[in-house]
């Protein structure tokens, strides 16, 4: 679709890059049998294709108002539409500048503001989200009953001292995950020294910065890409040859770095060699199956069933190959139907949009559930989360469960 920018656009160098990219759209709409928000709204402009008629109607200067920028919010960027679509339109792309540009029109309300600032203050920052939830853990039985649900109990606490190996990766630690699930990392270490491979720590880097980006306070998310960028950057100098994130949300922003960072002349080329490096746990592991299943010591694993998160599968392009290496180490999984639908989870979205995720999650967990599975494992700590609050059976990373199948 060809876009005729209006006069306060001509220059504006983000919406050339929108125009650019909406004329890869050719309108065809198979995108919207993939759209959950379509799905459970059936509006057009809750679907891919009326969110670029919205974003290319700003950009030709017809009125923004708070309806687009609501519309725009009920996006989950869960990017099903781009594994849909035939012609390999770069909505999440699209999304984000169209939201830039939308966040800089229409002003929020109040509540709506607060409620945005108050959780990027909170939960990019490690030290004070974990002062948080203990004191939410603390006072759990004094809150209302829907919060107490939403606070997990403290994990149990595992360490893993592996030995040094010539092979050296990156492990980073993000925000919320150390402390709402700190065995994640350290299933990670374990099962990447089981197969020779050494993931150096570095608890200093912060935040990837997804967090800030998604509730629209860009310049903060900017800035914490670029803290973590400087400080991989020795690492990255001296050799090491992936960056890890074993959330597979943060993993896919980290792939993005070369976009979310492309006008930053400073940083630019940084962030291209940076988002080359990284890589999901899986594409570490998936070369040492055989390796890895020769070390498994199968506990009675019960009935499984993996949960694809949108960002693995469509943010990071891997859909069916967590499965597929679980099925190699001989692990059986249950089908899922409707695996590439969102569980409504989708980084700080539960939270804006509660009665949405809630519709979401509930069809997740029916589907998740019909094969009534004892296990649910997952690959994100934000879709884990979401969903253990109403589930049934326990949802684990996948690399927890793996890890607990080797002997120390
Ligand atoms: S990213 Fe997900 S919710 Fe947003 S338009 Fe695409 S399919 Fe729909
Ligand atoms: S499937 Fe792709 S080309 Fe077709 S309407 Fe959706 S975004 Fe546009």
């Amino acid at each position: 679709m060809k876009t005729d920018l209006a006069s306060e656009f001509v220059d504006n160098p983000a919406a050339q890059q929108a125009a650019a990219l909406i004329r890869a759209c050719v309108h065809c709409g198979f995108c919207t049998a993939t759209c959950p928000t379509y799905q459970l709204l059936g509006d057009e402009r809750d679907s891919p294709r009326g969110r670029i008629y919205l974003i290319q109607q700003m950009l030709e200067g017809q009125p923004v108002t708070r309806t687009t920028q609501q519309h725009l919010d009920r996006c989950l960027t869960c990017r099903s539409c781009e594994s849909t679509c035939p012609s390999g339109v770069q909505y999440s792309h699209l999304l984000d500048i169209g939201r830039e540009l939308v966040e800089q029109r229409v002003p929020r309300p109040l509540p709506e503001r607060y409620r945005r600032a108050v959780l990027n203050q909170l939960l990019p920052r490690r030290g004070l989200f974990a002062a948080a939830l203990l004191l939410g853990r603390k006072f759990k039985p004094f809150l209302p009953p829907s919060l107490q649900r939403s606070i997990p109990d403290a994990a149990p606490l595992k360490s893993f001292a592996g030995a040094a190996h010539s092979r050296k990766l990156l492990l980073l630690d993000g925000c919320v995950q150390p402390a709402l699930a700190p065995d994640i990392n350290v299933a990670a270490r374990k099962l990447f020294a089981a197969v020779g491979i050494e993931a150096l720590a570095l608890p200093a880097a912060g935040c990837c910065g997804a967090v800030s980006h998604h509730l629209h306070y860009q310049q903060d998310g900017r800035a914490q890409m670029r803290h973590l960028i400087d400080a991989c950057w020795p690492q990255i100098e001296a050799g090491i040859e992936a960056i890890v994130m074993t959330a597979s949300g943060c993993g896919s922003s980290l792939k993005d770095y070369g976009f979310l960072l492309r006008d930053d002349s400073a940083y630019a080329a940084r962030a291209r060699r940076f988002a080359a490096l990284v890589r999901d746990p899986l594409e570490v592991l998936e070369p040492h199956a055989a390796l890895l299943r020769e070390q498994l010591r199968p506990s009675a694993a019960g009935k499984l069933v993996f949960q694809s998160p949108c960002s693995l599968q469509h943010g990071q392009k891997l859909s069916g190959r967590v499965e597929a290496l679980l099925s190699a180490l001989g692990l059986e999984l249950a089908p899922v139907a409707d695996g590439h639908m969102c569980c409504g989870s989708a980084g700080t979205y539960s939270m804006l949009q509660p009665e949405l995720a809630v519709r979401l999650k509930a069809d997740k967990l029916a589907k998740l559930g019909a094969g009534k599975p004892t296990l649910i494992l997952s690959a994100n700590i934000g879709c884990i989360c979401h969903l253990q609050v109403d589930s049934p059976v326990p949802v684990r990373h996948w690399l927890a469960f793996v890890a607990d199948q080797i002997p120390d």
